[in-house]
């Protein structure tokens, strides 16, 4: 037995996010959307679309250029604030936001003090991640990846992307491995992934800081 959080970033994407929606619907699971600003202003229907359908929408920048911790605090608090104003009242009440980790990583890129000083101010949450398959450079090889993840930790946050790459196209059939296994898929975040919550810190965030 084994819980699972679902996550999608990067999105929406025409081609690909409304197939996500209707495989999560089929398989009546509900999960996050962390959109990208620039995307979002493209394709809002998308993201309204996941809205009425019980998922969350999350912050995840606005050009999804740099991590936070390799740019200055001006453009990354612009970065923030221009994706919030696109998202309006599609946002989550905990102000959801995940930081861009070039390539999934959980490191001192991730953000700044003048970042982290910023999300506090907005009583932002943030989301980091606990499983990482890896879909995006290997869109058939994920789903293996992705099993063996999740079957290590009692309760598994996961990035996936709602990009063009085919990754999704093995979403269904995830699904199925991961019921057949026993294992829970749930909406809500497992603690040891949210270190700020409302703007309060919940864990040291040392780590995640550029120097
Ligand atoms: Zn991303």
């Amino acid at each position: 037995m084994f819980d699972l959080t679902l996550s999608f970033d990067n999105g929406p994407t025409p081609e690909v996010t409304p197939h996500v929606l209707d495989a999560l619907a089929r398989r009546d699971v509900t999960s996050t959307f962390f959109v990208i600003g620039e995307k979002l202003v493209q394709h809002r229907a998308l993201a309204e679309r996941a809205h009425a359908e019980g998922h969350w929408i999350g912050n995840h920048t606005w050009s999804h250029s740099r991590p936070f911790g390799l740019m200055d605090a001006d453009a990354a608090i612009s970065e923030f604030d221009r994706t919030q104003q696109a998202i309006g009242s599609l946002m989550h009440r905990h102000r959801l936001f995940r930081p861009y980790g070039q390539g999934g990583n959980l490191d001192k890129r991730l953000l700044s003090r003048a970042a982290v000083e910023h999300l506090a101010r907005e009583k932002a949450t943030i989301v980091v991640w606990s499983a990482l398959p890896h879909d995006w450079q290997d869109p058939d090889g994920w789903v293996e990846r992705a099993l063996d993840q999740i079957a290590v930790q009692p309760w598994s946050l996961m990035v996936l992307h709602d990009l063009p790459t085919g990754a999704m196209r093995h979403l269904d059939r995830f699904l199925g491995l991961v019921a057949d296994r026993g294992g829970r898929v749930r909406q809500d975040f497992p603690p040891d992934c949210l270190p700020m919550i409302d703007g309060r810190l919940t864990q040291p965030l040392e780590r995640y800081l550029a120097d």
